[in-house]
């Protein structure tokens, strides 16, 4: 099913200058259309961020491309994601054969991708909480992907990313981010890249923006 659709989006990402085949090959595979509420359905392969209720949104298909892309993972490496949402970009991941660990706080948000997860089989360890603080019991990661705008880099999350490992994480106000990917050197060590002009709804948690 939308094939010819999902074709059209991935001409246009790759011309945005995703290279990554494997990430290509995820993108083509995973359905985004049963991600997205019925509402917006017929948008689901338009490269644009969608609403998927409680003022949160589904990424951009290119922003959860170039983010993959970035992560440099591979199978079986083990994933730390802040922020599941609609569950899209994790189900990328899996299809891209990492074990993926995702955090959420919203509760409505949670429940509603873990059945959806669990209708489509998809295994990922799905949690409800702040993920600013990480997942302790599953560390280290090889990578950690934040898909919310946060005022700094978590410590904890840094803490609990191998070393060698990355983490991609929009940094920055609450409109407008730098997405950095943040390389583990060594314990206390990081090298850090800088992509400007993201725009993410914002982590909230004890090491991300304040809850209002
Ligand atoms: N990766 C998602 C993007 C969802 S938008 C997708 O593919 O659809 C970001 C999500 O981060 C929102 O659902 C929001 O509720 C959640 N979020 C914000 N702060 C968080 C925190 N501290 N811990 C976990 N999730 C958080």
């Amino acid at each position: 099913m939308h094939e010819f659709e999902r074709q059209q989006l991935l001409d246009i990402i790759k011309k945005k200058g995703i290279t990554d085949e494997k990430v290509l090959d995820a993108i083509n595979k995973v359905e985004r259309h049963l991600f997205v509420p019925q509402i917006v359905k017929q948008h689901a392969y338009k490269d644009t961020a969608l609403p998927i209720g409680q003022g949160q949104t589904i990424s951009q298909p290119y922003t959860v491309a170039f983010m993959t892309q970035e992560l440099n993972c591979k199978k079986d490496d083990k994933i730390l994601e802040i922020g599941t949402g609609s569950g899209y970009q994790a189900a990328v991941l899996l299809e891209m054969g990492c074990k993926v660990y995702s955090i959420e706080r919203n509760y409505d948000i949670y429940n509603k991708t873990l059945k959806l997860f669990d209708e489509l089989d998809l295994r990922a360890a799905l949690r409800c909480s702040d993920g600013t603080i990480g997942w302790e019991e599953y560390a280290p990661y090889d990578g950690i992907i934040v898909t919310a705008g946060s005022p700094s880099a978590p410590e904890r999350l840094i803490k609990q990313l191998k070393v060698g490992g990355k983490m991609v994480i929009p940094i920055g106000d609450k409109s407008n981010q730098v997405l950095n990917v943040i390389l583990k050197k060594s314990e206390g060590e990081t090298e850090i890249k800088k992509y400007p002009n993201f725009a993410f709804v914002p982590l909230i948690g004890i090491e991300g923006w304040k809850e209002k």
